[in-house]
This record gives structure tokens, C-alpha cells and sequence, in this order.
């Protein structure tokens, strides 16, 4: 297929005005992208899934536009607090200090456990990966720069950042000095009587005085650990340049982190770091919010547990537009993995068909057409999607050129179809299968607890999981792994 920049400009929702625009990138051919990384205390649940997955589409679409790419992404190792208001404990030393285990092995465990899922999701790794804690120095002297160009106050718990000094802050989230005056304290973050201002943050702070911290460094202003948005001012700096293309993020960013982000990087530089700002939605879990705070998150143990393969978590992202939200359920996942495993068999059918036909070269070009107007249209993955179930109805292009178009959208999509092999299917042992059929008569006379029994031993003892639906009972074996 042959690449259609020309015609079909790549448009991306800019946060920054809050309108789509044409992407161009400053050094042709060349992206610099910058996504905010995790924070390493917990297990990486679904919502990091999400946003990652949109960042890995986004990297592809680019790729597919013929743009070469240079990303970098953050692990938050140190400074995140329990709260916006740069008070509370250090997420990391917290989890720390309740599992019984190092501030530095609590990070270097998540870290691992993040990007393990991220290689199940077929999420393509940022060119370089860095952690906070590496550029501990950097973070000094860059907070050096801002304080020499008169950004910055003490207070007696750290040094802060004084935003009432830029004229523009909060511009990202369409705040203005008016409505800036209008946060009443504790509105928008729980107020220090020390600030300035409700909206001035932490860039360096003091290792409290009552307890130990396991990270901290000497600074020019005494002992502490770095304010949490400084590291991406720094790193992104450091190795994209002071302005660069595109910066991402969860749309929690918005209102305070990526603000932050920019008034550093505009008191050091005096520049606008960044071009185009792009926002993933949240996911929420059976229609409420979810966070590793509140523990109603799943992760990969969870997905895996009930023997779902992991793309088919990432076929349901692509089934919504990065910017609306996701309810995730369980019902709703069990039918993207049914639709995966379609697109999968016809996959299979096509590699192995003999069957020729006439080329209809016109219906391919407008199927690619099709395909590139929907992820240059914003990303959007949803009508991609529609796209390719249309190729798999059409009943006018040979079966290897169907298979052509669709492993040529998933350079995008990301599903892995080339890969694709027929399932082993494992077979039942007469154990379970006697097990399976008592359970269904117990079902029909009604001994519901008797079944349910059965269930829970098929499960436990023999890693079979029983699904009743209108068609009748299936089974699947679970993948099991255990969390730590
Ligand atoms: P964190 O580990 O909380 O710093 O989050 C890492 C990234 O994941 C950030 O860009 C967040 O915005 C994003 N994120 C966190 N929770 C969710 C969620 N429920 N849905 C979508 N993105 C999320
Ligand atoms: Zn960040």
C-alpha cells in the first residue's frame, strides 16, 4: 500500500486550544514525542492498559504516515505524593513501608510488572525509558534555572513554584487569572496557609522532620526528594530538545501536572515545550472511577485468571475513541475476545485459501483509503475497526488480498494477526467431563448450590472455567497466575 500523506493529512485533537489541527512535526520526518510513565508502587491495572495502548497507537499511526520517531517515557519513581496538594506521603516509600520491602525494590518490582503487561498488550517500548531517580541532579539544576530567573519562594516544608510570576498559567486547562482567582482554596487542592498562591507547587522537598525517608538527596536548599513535575520538564528536555512535538497523557494531566510541566519548562527556557497536547480518557470500571488508591482496579493477573488472552483487551480499547471513556465489564470484554477470534479464524481461512479471483483493484484502493481517512481523522480506531470487518464481508476481493489489507491496517491496530495459528484445543480428561455433566443435571433439577460446588472445584482443582449461556454450558481453561 502505498503511503497517502498527501492526500490525507494526519489531524490530532490538540488539549492546547482544544481543536483538531493538521500534525506536523518541526524536523521533517522526525517526531519527538514525550509520555508521561507510571508510577511505579502497585500493579499496573486497566487504565494504565488504556492509556498505554492509546500511546502505542498513536506511535504507530505515525509510523504508518512515514514519520520516523523518537519517544521518551518517564518512570515515576520518587516524589509522587498521595496528594495534588503536594502534601501526604511518597506513593512509592508508602507502599514501601506496607509490603516490608525498599523504597528502590518496591520501584524495580512494578517496573517489571508494568512492562510485562505492556509486552502482552504488543505495546511497542519508547525509545528511552528513564527514572526519576537517575536525574536527580538534573532536576537541581534545572530548578536552579527557574530560581535564578525568579520563579521561585521557600516555604518550610520546600521550595515552590510561584505561578501568579507567568502570565499565561493554566492556560491547558483553560484556567485564567480570573478563574485562577476563583479557586477557593481547597477546591481545586487542599490549601498550605505557606503558599502563595492556590495553584503554586512543590519543586524540591524537604525530608520531613519526624521520619526517615529511603530517598533523598542533598540540594542546595537542604535535604528532600524532587516536587513530582519536574522530572518531565527535565527529561523531556534533556533528551528531546526545549520544544518538542508531542507530549501524552491521561486526561488527570489536564488540570495540574501538565500546566506544571509548562510553566517549568517556560520560566528555565522561556519557550512553549510543547506543540501538540493529546489526552487519553479514562477508564472507568463498571461505571465508577477507578484507581490504585481506591483498589477497584484490575490488573493483568485478573485478565489472565479468567483465561482471557490479552488482546482482546486491546481490541476492546480500539472499539472507542481515545478521548471518550471506557466502562470496562466483563460481559464487555468476553465479546471483543469473540470478535478477535473471528477476525482471527478468517485470518487463518485466508492464509490457507487457494481461491482466485480477479483483482478489484479499485474496491482495495478505497478500503485503504477508508482505513487511513479514519486513523488520520483524530485516530480513530472505532471506524478503522469497521473498516476491516467491511474488507472481511466483501465478497469482491480475492481472500489473500483481504489478507493483505487487514495485516496492513494492523500495523496500526497492533493486533498481532500475522502471527495468528490455529488454537491448540486441549482436550478434557473423562474426570471433568463426568464433572461438567453431573453439574448440568444438578442445574436441571434445581440443586443450584450443588452446581455451583462443581463450579468452583472445576476451577480450583482442575483450571476450568464454566461459562452458562443461551446456547448452552462452555469451558475454557484459565490461565493462572498468581499475584504477590
Ligand atoms: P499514574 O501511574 O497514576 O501516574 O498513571 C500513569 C498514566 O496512566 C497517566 O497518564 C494517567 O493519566 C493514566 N491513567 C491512570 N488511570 C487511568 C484510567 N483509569 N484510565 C485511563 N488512563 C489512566
Ligand atoms: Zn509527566
Amino acid at each position: 500500500m502505498k503511503k497517502q500523506t498527501k492526500k490525507i493529512p494526519l489531524r490530532l485533537f490538540n488539549t492546547m486550544g482544544r481543536r483538531k489541527q493538521i500534525f506536523k512535526s518541526l524536523k521533517p520526518g522526525l517526531v519527538k514525542m514525550y509520555s508521561c510513565g507510571p508510577t511505579v508502587y502497585d500493579y499496573a491495572h486497566l487504565g494504565h492498559f488504556r492509556a498505554y495502548v492509546f500511546v502505542d497507537v498513536l506511535r504507530r499511526a505515525l509510523k504508518f504516515n512515514g514519520f520516523r520517531i523518537k519517544q521518551v517515557m518517564n518512570i515515576t519513581d520518587v516524589g509522587h505524593l498521595t496528594s495534588d496538594a503536594d502534601t501526604g506521603e511518597d506513593k512509592v516509600e508508602k507502599a514501601a513501608r506496607e509490603k516490608k520491602m525498599s523504597a528502590w525494590e518496591i520501584a524495580k518490582f512494578y517496573t517489571k510488572d508494568f512492562f510485562d503487561a505492556m509486552h502482552k498488550l504488543n505495546v511497542q517500548r519508547a525509545d528511552k525509558i528513564c527514572k526519576a531517580t537517575d536525574h536527580i541532579k538534573d532536576m537541581i539544576k534545572f530548578i536552579k534555572k527557574i530560581e535564578k530567573n525568579g520563579y521561585t519562594y521557600k516555604t518550610s516544608d520546600g521550595i515552590y513554584f510561584d505561578t501568579s510570576k507567568l502570565s499565561d498559567y493554566g492556560k491547558l486547562a483553560g484556567l485564567d487569572k480570573k478563574k485562577i482567582e476563583g479557586l477557593k482554596p481547597g477546591a481545586r487542592i487542599r490549601f498550605s496557609a505557606e503558599k502563595r498562591n492556590v495553584t503554586d507547587f512543590a519543586l524540591w522537598k524537604f525530608s520531613p522532620k519526624r521520619m526517615k525517608r529511603q530517598m533523598e538527596w542533598r540540594s542546595p536548599w537542604g535535604v528532600g526528594f524532587p516536587g513530582w513535575h519536574i522530572e518531565c520538564s527535565v527529561m523531556s528536555t534533556k533528551y528531546l530538545g526545549e520544544t518538542f512535538d508531542i507530549h501524552t497523557g491521561g486526561v488527570d494531566h489536564i488540570p495540574i501536572h501538565h500546566p506544571n510541566e509548562i510553566a517549568q519548562a517556560k520560566a528555565a527556557t522561556g519557550k512553549e515545550p510543547v506543540r501538540f497536547w493529546l489526552h487519553n480518557e479514562f477508564l472507568l470500571v463498571d461505571g465508577g472511577k477507578m484507581s490504585k488508591s481506591k483498589q477497584n482496579f484490575y490488573n493483568m493477573a485478573d485478565i489472565e485468571a479468567k483465561g482471557t488472552d490479552p488482546f482482546a483487551l486491546r481490541y476492546l480499547f480500539l472499539t472507542a475513541h481515545y478521548r471518550s471513556k471506557i466502562n470496562f465489564t466483563w460481559e464487555s470484554l468476553e465479546a471483543a475476545e469473540r470478535a478477535l477470534d473471528t477476525l482471527r479464524e478468517r485470518v487463518l481461512e485466508w492464509k490457507k485459501s487457494k481461491k482466485k479471483m480477479k483483482n478489484n483493484k479499485k474496491k482495495i484502493e478505497t478500503y485503504e483509503t477508508k482505513f487511513l481517512k479514519a486513523i488520520n481523522d483524530d485516530l480513530n480506531t472505532p471506524t478503522a475497526l469497521s473498516v476491516a470487518w467491511k474488507v472481511v464481508r466483501e465478497k469482491q476481493i480475492s481472500d489473500k488480498n483481504k489478507l493483505k489489507l487487514l495485516l496492513k491496517f494492523d500495523e496500526v491496530l497492533g493486533l498481532r494477526l500475522k502471527d495468528v495459528k490455529p488454537a491448540k484445543k486441549k482436550e478434557l480428561s473423562d474426570e471433568v467431563k463426568e464433572l461438567i455433566k453431573k453439574r448440568e443435571e444438578f442445574r436441571k433439577i434445581g440443586k443450584y448450590q450443588e452446581a455451583d460446588e462443581i463450579r468452583k472445584r472445576l476451577s480450583e482443582e482442575f483450571g476450568v472455567l464454566i461459562e452458562d449461556t443461551i446456547k448452552g454450558t462452555r469451558w475454557k481453561f484459565k490461565k493462572i497466575k498468581k499475584k504477590k
